[in-house]
């Protein structure tokens, strides 16, 4: 399998090549040249294990890499490390390091890349370069500290995270890990490391030392593929259930910020797995919400800070592959488009594009209508809902009532409600107004008496081992003085 641009003018490359450099050349996002029909050969096993699974799924589309090298990744990223919960509709993805669903993804990612480098020979050392709001950040370090041959550095928005997910950033210990806060928000953070690996000379003089930038965002395709495996694991846990039959179609409700998660369910469904709709869950940032309901996609707006911090984002970067999907594959309107977003702040689709993503269906949450919606779930039916899921959750209600499609449905649970327990409280009603973030944890803990997860008790006596604050303009500055002045 070869792997192309969305942007079509650069050319085909093996999987090896699009895991290290990330980005294509031309500035837009790889795709695979085609998608694997594997359903049909998986649905004869749906009882096999999350490893064996991804093992079938991701050698369809990383076949240059051994497949040995490949299951002894896929083993080190997930045995004993990450677990999936079926738990009625929620598919929870969160039981991992971190906390967060993005562990699905970030704890394979350094392990495929150690097997590409291996592939292309790549001696260089690389660094790993990270925008987040707030959860791949975590994640990132996770995955990558102290893996020989890589650095991490992630840039997040100073206030735009929870200071949960702060301090588990600046506590990340490794020797090859750097954790910088940006006065700015996500989106600044993002175009902050996009112009960094646009800087042509900046990449000839690293190379010259042996350095070589890549990334760890969900732009990167070794990211997107592994989420592509919890589609089809959580699609056969519900046959296994016999709440589906074999063959019935569901939809899928996905809290969504860069449209990484979403788009490997989409990609899921090329390969053959039986999904009807895509329901694309917003919270106050809107965008993606208009977007599906009008082809008009507009980012000229204020970013908002919510409560689900990780999904307060204006420019969702991998909505350009599917934008590819619905222009045809033509690299060039593809280019056009993300030039007008880019020059005018928005574009349009044209009317046979907006046909093609009628498939998904978008809605958002107010704050009022989460925190109502945690509430209610919570002591109806002693489930506790983060507050990102909780805006999937809320979605899925509108979507029901507007549509009055009741297929079963898998909403996607990206995050412990442990990563948010203030948001948590306030929806709650628990009055924690003096209390610090830490303390609101064992306070949630003691009214709802689920389990602290390990990663995040004792995380308020760890010391703190990242401090650096820079403006967004001097992001390079930053990372140069980590990989030189040191
Ligand atoms: C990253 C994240 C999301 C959004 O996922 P995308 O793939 O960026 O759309 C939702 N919820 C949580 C908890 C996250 O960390």
């Amino acid at each position: 399998m070869r792997f192309i641009s969305t942007r079509g003018k650069s050319g085909k490359v093996s999987s090896a090549e699009a895991i290290i450099k990330g980005l294509a050349d031309d500035g837009g996002l790889f795709v695979p040249e085609y998608f694997p029909k594997v359903f049909e050969k998986l649905k004869e096993k749906i009882s096999i294990s999350y490893e064996e699974l991804a093992f079938e799924i991701i050698k369809e589309f990383f076949d240059d890499i051994p497949e040995d090298d490949l299951k002894d990744a896929i083993n080190k990223a997930y045995k004993g490390r990450f677990e999936i919960l079926e738990k009625g509709a929620f598919l929870e993805l969160y039981h991992g390091p971190t906390s967060a669903f993005k562990d699905a993804a970030l704890l394979f990612l350094p392990q495929i890349m150690k097997k590409a480098k291996k592939v292309l020979a790549i001696n260089d050392e690389i660094i790993i370069l990270t925008a987040t709001s707030g959860d791949t950040g975590k994640a990132a370090l996770e995955g990558f500290h102290d893996v020989e041959g890589f650095k991490c550095v992630v840039y997040y928005p100073k206030d735009g995270v929870s200071a949960i997910q702060q301090r588990q950033m600046n506590t990340q210990v490794g020797d090859n890990v750097k954790v910088i806060a940006i006065e700015g928000n996500f989106d600044d953070a993002q175009r902050g490391v996009k112009n960094i690996f646009a800087d042509e000379a900046l990449k000839e003089k690293l190379k010259n030392d042996g350095i070589l930038l890549s990334s760890a965002n969900s732009i990167n395709i070794g990211r997107l593929v592994p989420q592509i495996v919890y589609y089809f694991y959580g699609y056969f846990k519900l046959v296994n259930k016999q709440k589906i039959r074999l063959g019935e179609k569901i939809n899928v409700v996905v809290p969504t910020g860069n449209f990484g998660n979403i788009l490997a369910a989409y990609y899921s469904k090329k390969m053959g797995l039986p999904i009807d709709r895509f329901i694309c869950a917003s919270n106050e940032n809107n965008v993606l919400s208009d977007f599906f309901k009008t082809g008009t996609y507009d980012k000229r707006r204020k970013l908002l800070l919510t409560d689900s911090p990780s999904m307060d984002i204006l420019v969702s970067s991998n909505l350009e592959r599917l934008i590819f999907e619905a222009v045809h594959r033509d690299g060039e309107k593809v280019s056009n488009l993300m030039k007008q977003l880019n020059d005018n702040g928005l574009y349009d689709l044209d009317e046979s594009s907006k046909e093609f993503i009628s498939e998904f269906y978008g809605n958002y949450a107010t704050k009022e209508e989460v925190f109502n919606d945690i509430s209610r779930l919570y002591h109806e039916e002693k489930y506790l809902m983060d507050t990102h899921t909780a805006v999937a959750h809320t979605v899925l209600r509108k979507y029901k009532k507007e549509s009055k499609d009741y297929k079963s449905s898998l909403i996607i649970s990206t995050a412990s409600p442990y990563k948010f327990p203030r948001s948590i409280c306030s929806a709650l009603g628990i009055e924690v107004e003096n209390y610090n973030d830490f303390q609101v944890l064992d306070i949630l803990n003691s009214y709802t008496k689920i389990p602290i997860p390990k990663n995040l008790r004792n995380l308020d006596s760890q010391p703190i081992l990242h401090r650096a604050v820079c403006q967004k303009e001097d992001m390079k500055k930053e990372l140069l003085s980590f990989l030189y002045e040191r």
